[in-house]
């Protein structure tokens, strides 16, 4: 992969990971459709029928700021996407970073990684990466004298609806005040002191998710989880509110198919598909704002981009987005659609 500090400066990161077949593909004799060409380029080969009915592959092909392999691990994907962002935060960055794709193709694999329960074992994902260097930038020299503290936040935005996970799913709500700053009103911002105790909020958070991590059709899958690590300045004053230095919102998104259960024949999960199809499309236009620098921000969109508001405006935002892909043949149609997606999202 090409040096890190071509895309350093960047307000926009797009990035595919193809996941490998696991064993449920090898079960199922699936094929794998997925080529990365190069570290910039992926090619989808599409099967296809002429009119006479002959099949044929149609090879499409996509260009982003990096695409991962599916032998690529956390580490590495972490090096190139969310690492330069958590270092912006103690220069006084908003930042986000976003897990996008069709459920069961590496989003919580990517960001929460493989260690679950009591054992903090397996591969980290970017959350605990995350965790790890902001410790350890914190130490260093030139950021002592900005004496500042960490907080983490986690909380998942269902069918429009706020629940912390750091303080058993309780309701909050979202209200924007006079000058503009929308506050998630109560959310629960614990102060961290190492990056072990990190692990350890993630693990308990996840167990208030709306449903299991992993199987494929829980509601896990239909909601949107935000990790958020927040720097501010030592109080001098305990109790008065600390103006934020740099936030790091790290999101699970809901699977991207998902938007298409709007025809489904029960209310509940047709509404919660117009939502999330509501919030990824907003998601995708306030993106598409930061690289046009435009001033009108179309983050009142959804719930999701009007939480993140000040990660989507001004000079100090900065995003970085993953794609997430599985290579198999019965995914072809979900990943052309996150690919597309993905494209549309592309600094200018
Ligand atoms: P999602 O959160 O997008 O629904 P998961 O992260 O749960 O998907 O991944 C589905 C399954 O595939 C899990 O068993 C996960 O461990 C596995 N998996 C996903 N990405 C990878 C990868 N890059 N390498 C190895 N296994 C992966
Ligand atoms: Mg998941």
């Amino acid at each position: 992969l090409c040096p890190l500090d071509q895309v350093q400066n960047h307000k926009i990161c797009v990035c595919v990971r193809k996941r490998p077949l696991n064993k449920r593909d090898v079960r199922a004799k699936e094929v794998d459709i997925i080529t990365v060409a190069t570290q910039n380029c992926i090619v989808v080969h599409e099967p296809r029928q002429k009119v006479d009915l002959t099949r044929y592959l149609e090879n499409v092909k996509f260009r982003f700021d990096y695409v991962f392999d599916s032998h690529a691990d956390n580490d590495l994907v972490y090096r190139f996407t969310a690492q330069p962002l958590v270092q912006a935060i103690f220069e006084g960055a908003m930042v986000t970073c976003f897990a996008y794709g069709q459920t069961g193709s590496g989003k919580t694999h990517t960001m929460g990684g493989t260690c679950s329960g009591k054992s903090h074992e397996g591969s980290h994902g970017i959350y605990a990466l995350a965790a790890r260097d902001v410790f350890e930038l914190i130490i260093q020299q030139r950021y002592q004298s900005l004496n500042l503290a960490v907080f983490a936040a986690y909380f998942e935005l269902y069918a429009s609806k706020v629940f912390d996970l750091l303080n058993g799913k309780a309701r909050l709500h979202v209200m924007e005040d006079k000058r503009g700053q929308v506050h998630v009103v109560g959310l629960k911002e614990i102060l961290v002191t190492d990056a072990s105790q990190i692990l350890s909020l993630v693990n308990a958070g996840n167990c208030n998710r709306t449903t299991g991590q992993t199987s494929m059709n829980t509601n896990s899958s239909r909601s949107h989880a935000i990790f958020q690590l927040i720097l501010r300045p030592k109080s001098l004053h305990p109790g008065c509110p600390v103006p934020v230095h740099g936030k790091l919102s790290l999101i699970d998104l809901a699977g991207n198919e998902r938007g298409a259960d709007t025809a489904s024949s029960d209310r509940q999960t047709r509404r919660e598909g117009a939502d999330i199809n509501v919030s990824l499309l907003a998601l995708k236009e306030c993106i598409r704002a930061m690289s046009e620098n435009q001033t009108h921000q179309p983050f009142r969109g959804s719930k999701l981009t009007l939480i993140l508001r000040d990660s989507f405006v001004g000079e100090r935002a900065r995003t970085c987005m993953i794609a997430t892909i599985s290579p198999a043949l019965s995914c072809c149609e979900h990943t052309l659609n996150t690919l597309r997606y993905a494209d549309r999202v592309k600094e200018l």
